[in-house]
Order: structure tokens, then C-alpha cells, then sequence
């Protein structure tokens, strides 16, 4: 998966660590935005789809 504000590169090992879990939220290590972790389940070919998206904070 990658950032999608700073294309950083992270991994699920980096989630498992950090404890974030489905729908969860972390700081990104290289930008520092804060992200959540998306996961959709039950696509049309049945993978769980994840995804990164930026938390909106106003
Ligand atoms: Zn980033």
C-alpha cells in the first residue's frame, strides 16, 4: 500500500506493529498526515480490497 499524500511506502507488518487495525487510524511515518486503513470486504472476485485514505480533520 501507498500513502496517498506523500507515494510512501507501507506495509502491512508497519500496521501490525503500530497495532492499527481495519478502519483504523495512524500517522503516516513519512509525512505524517494522518491516514486510514480501508478495508472493503466482499469484492466481485471475493479479495478484501485495502486501501489507505487521508483522514479529514477540520
Ligand atoms: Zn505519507
Amino acid at each position: 500500500m501507498r500513502c496517498p499524500n506523500c507515494d510512501s511506502g507501507i506495509s502491512y507488518y508497519f500496521l501490525e506493529e503500530g497495532g492499527v487495525e481495519e478502519g483504523g487510524e495512524f500517522e503516516c511515518p513519512s509525512c505524517q498526515i494522518q491516514l486510514r486503513h480501508i478495508v472493503d470486504e466482499g469484492t466481485y472476485n471475493g479479495a478484501q480490497e485495502k486501501t489507505l485514505e487521508i483522514v479529514d480533520d477540520d
